[in-house]
């Protein structure tokens, strides 16, 4: 899609801090961070949420695999991180190309906000 931030991220025509690549998946520092470590790792086709990206079970397994890596290597796998897709307005969806948003690296409240 030609006008959307995250197919421009995927292409290249805008730039990223890219942390980790699968042939699928491309993971990237969040730009405005929540957490000492938080990364968006996004398929390379665009879906725009997770629900549509379910449709695809092995695409959907694969950027949860790749989250985990993400996790793995910035050492939070073992103390804990947590793995979130925003989906929809009313739950702070704001780019509509379905992301999943590793957080970690500090405690992390629960409820969420
Ligand atoms: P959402 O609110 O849709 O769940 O998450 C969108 C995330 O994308 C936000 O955490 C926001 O900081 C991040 N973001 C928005 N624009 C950019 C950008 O141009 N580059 C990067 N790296 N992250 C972005
Ligand atoms: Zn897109």
């Amino acid at each position: 899609m030609t006008d959307c931030l995250f197919c421009k991220i995927v292409s290249g025509d805008v730039p990223a801090k890219v942390v980790r690549e699968s042939a699928g998946t491309v993971a990237f520092r969040d730009i405005n961070p929540q957490a000492p470590t938080h990364v968006l790792v996004i398929p390379r086709a665009h879906h725009a949420n997770v629900g549509d990206l379910a449709a695809d079970a092995e695409l959907l397994a694969e950027v949860v695999r790749e989250a985990h890596q993400v996790a793995v290597d910035e050492g939070i796998a073992d103390t804990g991180y947590r793995l979130v897709f925003n989906t929809g307005a009313q739950a702070g969806q704001t780019v509509f190309h379905v992301h999943g948003h590793v957080l970690g690296g500090r405690g992390l409240n629960w409820p969420p906000g």
